[in-house]
């Protein structure tokens, strides 16, 4: 039996897409640009001229992997991008997207947000059938089975294939002559599409992570591509069709606790009214006497306007960011992820010294960067350090495409909030209660999140479990 390879799936990713615009790929470098949030380890571009498909793809951020003499060898009028973050072990280029090649259906490239949950499985039966995979990444199992059916046309080889995929996919394909987007169909990860009007009154669609990537190039967000829905865009016009049947919304409430932009959209709601939202409501759980409330910039920032609105205590900006670190200094190991937090945070002692901080933050994972941020103020000569986190606590892995560690490392898992209070070194700590977060999303009704992390019920039945927790161990 050949010996199984897969060993990481896709995660924290930003997507693009776009048919039909003289600067296609011009665009999409924008769009990843603005979702440079999303993933800073590699960035790729595909673009097609309808009949040669253009690749360029590297590791790095996105103006580092595209000078202009690079971007302008991707031609045509529709492209598709691709950011990508992972953690230490797999950050090779042989993994950075898009992927491209050539089947009997034409040639095609493909990136994917998410993580598709029986890769392991559809990759195992694949390669005893033959198949030959290039990289560990869960994305290629999917050009595979799109070369393997026996549909005749792109759209009906994809919908067979998707067909195929467990858990979490938020995809865009480019074939010599058209767009394909999809969503997997309990709709996990964003997918927004927006539109552009071109000279001559013709509409050019595009399709993004979240919509902060059409405020950049100036397109208007429309609505989002349905869980279980397929947008094709090509020679004759633009199709929508539900591909499968839609499950119960599972959308990723993590996006609006900390993983998109505050500007964006994301599931058809303000990022940033669910975070300030979610400080009000820790106000109203965790309130406790204090001088100031200082958010762990960028993530607790709107959580902790939030928090000060709804406790009228003093919001001040006590901790500055240096805002060109890049994620890579938190990412190898323990020795460096505790140096880096120093690299990107600095108190400020005028405002803290002698003063009770309330410190908002959006999670604690591991904890070890809470306590070195509990450390730091205490170090500028804060009284008291109350610590308020604005989600409940992390006590399950994501397998959807966000980067939780294995639940040997969640603090929360393994810890009560008490000893969690010592580990980290506050005064007092509190998190948020999932009720308040389901409020805070607007779903105390419709149930249309999945809250995983946080309760450990998975919406979906996770067939290859043992592969998938092997693959969070193995960082
Ligand atoms: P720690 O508790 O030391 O593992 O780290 C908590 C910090 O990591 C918080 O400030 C969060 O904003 C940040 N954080 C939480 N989840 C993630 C994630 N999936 N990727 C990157 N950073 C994260």
């Amino acid at each position: 039996m050949p010996k199984p390879r897969f060993d990481k799936f896709r995660e924290e990713c930003g997507v693009f897409a776009v048919y039909g615009h003289p600067e296609a790929a011009n665009l999409a470098y924008l769009g990843l640009y603005a979702m440079q949030h999303r993933g800073q380890e590699s960035a790729g571009i595909s673009s097609s001229d309808g009949s040669t498909i253009y690749t360029h793809k590297s590791m790095g951020y996105v103006a580092d992997v595209f000078p202009p003499e690079r971007l302008a060898l991707l031609q045509g009028p529709s492209a598709i991008g691709h950011t990508r973050y992972s953690t230490a072990g797999d950050t090779v280029v042989a993994n950075a997207q898009p992927f491209s090649v050539s089947c009997n259906k034409g040639r095609i490239a493909v990136a994917h947000n998410g993580n598709i949950t029986n890769a392991p499985e559809l990759r195992r039966s694949l390669e005893q059938d033959g198949s030959i995979f290039q990289a560990s990444s869960d994305t290629e199992v999917i050009l595979h089975l799109v070369a393997r059916s026996r549909e005749r046309t792109m759209a009906g080889a994809l919908r067979e294939a998707l067909l195929e995929l467990d858990g979490a996919f938020s995809l865009v394909f480019l074939a010599q002559d058209r767009v394909i987007v999809a969503r997997d169909p309990n709709g996990f990860r964003p997918l927004a599409m927006g539109q552009m009007e071109l000279s001559g009154g013709r509409i050019c669609y595009v399709f993004a992570s979240e919509t902060c990537a059409f405020d950049l190039i100036g397109a208007v967000y429309l609505n989002d591509v349905e869980p279980g829905e397929m947008v094709i865009v090509g020679p004759e016009g633009m199709t929508r069709q539900q591909y499968a049947p839609p499950r119960q919304r599972s959308h990723c409430v993590f996006e609006h606790v900390y993983f998109s932009r505050p500007d964006s959209f994301v599931f058809g709601r303000a990022v940033q009214e669910s975070r300030e939202m979610l400080g009000r409501l820790l106000a109203r759980e965790h309130a406790v006497e204090a001088d100031l409330v200082v958010p762990v910039p960028d993530s607790g920032v709107a959580a902790a306007l939030g928090y000060a609105h709804e406790s009228g205590i003093p919001f001040r900006h006590a901790l500055i960011r240096n805002h060109y670190v890049g994620r890579t200094f938190i990412e190898p190991s323990q020795a460096i992820r505790d140096f880096g937090v120093k690299l990107k945070l600095n108190p400020i002692r005028a405002l803290i010294e002698g003063r009770r901080v309330i410190l908002v933050d959006d999670s604690i994972v591991r904890g070890t960067t809470s306590r070195k941020i509990v450390r730091m103020v205490r170090g500028a000569g804060a009284r008291e350090v109350h610590l308020r986190i604005s989600c409940p606590p992390t006590v399950s892995p994501c397998f959807y495409g966000v980067d939780t560690p294995s639940k040997k490392e969640l603090i929360a898992a393994n810890n009560t909030v008490e000893e969690t209070r010592r580990f980290v070194e506050a005064d007092s700590l509190g998190y948020l209660s999932l009720p308040a977060l389901r409020r805070a999303v607007g779903d105390e009704e419709k149930h249309d999140y999945c809250y995983a992390c946080y309760t450990g019920g998975y919406p979906t039945e996770l067939v290859c479990i043992e592969d998938l927790i092997r693959a969070k161990t193995r960082r």
